[in-house]
């Protein structure tokens, strides 16, 4: 194989409970991404479709962790690189982690998979880091591995697959304001109390288990943050109000996705999904925001190869 198109998806992380943690990924949204192996050794990104990112491979996500990957695999083949972007960058559904993921996923296939999941979640690490300061997995696990996941650890990388209920349905609110991730990182205090830190622990035991038992009213009672939503949702527009529309529709949750300004609510079944994406409609109308909504189940596979 001389040539790979695959599609990257969308993805969630922090999920609540699962601060910089939990993540899962999305089925409708996502990237292409378009990688062909060239007589030249290195990495280029030839195109870039659909938004104003970098070309140069130090500045974008793809090369960084396309580069991290070949510095373990020293090859005379080349790469090139086009991606076609969809999940506008900075919006907290993981636009960065798609290429970072993708890049290091297509490569991977190019060279027959010398690497495992695990290894690729350590190079596209590298890519996040570039975009958000701090290396993180949340994202790009959900990517590569597909459906929900948990980061135990990132040094060294130790991520575990969680199950997905069959009926688990997400819905996506994406308001079209900005929010830098740098400030969303800064209003987040550097302290917990013992008090708060015990709720979330329980939450995240509690969620994880609800899971496994596809106990939904369990995901429910334990989709909660103590930590990080009561200062970050200041930062979102009707965050309350659409968390509280959203639940008496029936939702079993809501919260911020990623580091926002995009936010999720989870439901069982795509009846109520729908329902929930109604009520977040008329509220975010009526204040006049540019806005996306997405119904998703969640994506046990994560990255898709696509016929070229
Ligand atoms: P999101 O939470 O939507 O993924 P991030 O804040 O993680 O957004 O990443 C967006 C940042 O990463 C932006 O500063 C963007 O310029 C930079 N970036 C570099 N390469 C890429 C890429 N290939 N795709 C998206 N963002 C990229």
């Amino acid at each position: 194989m001389d040539e790979i198109k695959i599609f990257c998806p969308a993805s969630v992380a922090n999920m609540s409970c699962g601060f910089d943690v939990l993540g899962f990924c999305l089925s409708p949204v996502g990237d292409e991404m378009v990688i062909r192996k060239t007589n030249s050794p290195g990495v280029k990104i030839t195109k870039i479709e659909g938004q104003d990112l970098p070309l140069d491979v130090k500045k974008n996500v793809a090369g960084i962790a396309a580069e991290a990957l070949l510095k373990e695999h020293p090859t005379q083949t080349g790469f090139e690189i086009e991606i076609y972007k969809n999940i506008k960058a900075g919006s907290g559904i993981g636009s960065s982690a798609a290429s970072a993921a993708g890049a290091v996923f297509g490569i991977n296939e190019l060279l027959n998979k010398p690497f495992t999941a695990t290894e690729l979640i350590t190079f596209a690490m590298e890519g996040e880091a570039l975009a958000s300061g701090a290396a993180h997995a949340d994202n790009v696990a959900p990517v590569l591995m597909g459906g929900i996941t948990l980061v135990r650890t990132v040094d060294p990388v130790d991520v575990i697959k969680l199950p997905t209920p069959n009926e688990l349905t997400a819905v996506i609110l994406h308001p079209k304001i900005e929010l830098k991730t740098l400030h969303a990182r800064e209003i987040i205090k550097k302290n917990v109390t013992m008090e708060k830190a015990i709720k979330q622990w329980g939450n995240l035991g509690a969620f994880v288990s609800a899971l496994f038992n596809e106990d939904y009213d369990l995901i429910s009672r334990s989709l909660k943050d103590e930590i990080v939503e009561p200062m970050r949702s200041l930062l979102i527009p009707e965050f309350d109000s659409l968390k509280k529309a959203s639940i008496d529709a029936g939702a079993l949750g809501f919260g911020i996705s990623g580091s926002g300004p995009s936010v999720f609510a989870l439901t069982k079944g795509k009846d109520t999904a729908h329902k929930v994406s109604k009520v977040i409609n008329q509220i975010i109308s009526s204040i006049g925001i540019d806005f996306e909504i997405h119904i998703s189940e969640i994506n046990k596979h994560g990255i898709k190869i696509l016929p070229n």
